[in-house]
């Protein structure tokens, strides 16, 4: 059991198929009796996969600042409620209380959090295992841009390595548990 720190997208207005993609990553979750670290807000994948973790018996543990109350709609129902006094707070608390990162499908935020754990990685600050969801080739022209920036020398390949790249959910929670021994 572990506590997962889920990163994904915030949007309302997405196809159907990725708040699907959410609720089964919630149900996987909660069925596999981890912890759910979310950013604490009910809205878009982030609300699908708070609701289905829980709805499955996941605890579930919101960390949202203090200024996205209302725009990211609290999630009242989490099991723990952390209010944060900013958004570079939210991550720090996000990666103390969390063992390790899975991150689905998202926008700009998403991608904030996810490079903040991955390059904090890559700077020996913690050695949690971070997952990528790669559905449908969603993450394929980011993977692809930053395997470029190894030959010349902008990236470390090491630091490459650290991102486990899943294709399924099952898959993605396998590579977390095996990491986590
Ligand atoms: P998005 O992928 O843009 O839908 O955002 C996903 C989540 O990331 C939302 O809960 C945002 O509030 C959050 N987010 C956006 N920017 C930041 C940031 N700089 N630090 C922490 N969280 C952020």
């Amino acid at each position: 059991m572990a506590a997962i720190c889920v990163f994904c997208a915030s949007s309302r207005t997405l196809p159907q198929r990725w708040f699907d993609l959410a609720s089964r990553t919630g149900e996987e979750l909660a069925r596999r009796g981890h912890t759910l670290v979310s950013g604490g807000g009910r809205v878009g994948m982030m609300g699908a996969v708070a609701v289905a973790a829980r709805a499955h018996g996941a605890h579930t543990l919101g960390v949202i600042p203090e200024q996205l109350l209302v725009r990211e709609v609290a999630d009242l129902d989490a099991d723990e409620q952390v209010v944060t006094p900013d958004l570079a707070t939210r991550k720090t608390v996000m990666i103390e209380r969390s063992d390790a990162f899975l991150t689905l499908p998202g926008g700009l935020g998403t991608l904030d959090e996810l490079f903040e754990v991955w390059t904090t990685a890559g700077l020996d600050l913690h050695r949690k295992p971070m997952v990528l969801l790669d559905v449908d080739g969603c993450y394929q022209g980011l993977l692809f841009w930053l395997r470029e920036l190894v030959e010349p020398g902008f990236v470390r390949k090491d630091a490459l390595d650290l991102l486990i790249v899943a294709d399924s959910v099952p898959a993605a929670f396998d590579a977390i548990e095996s990491r986590l021994g």
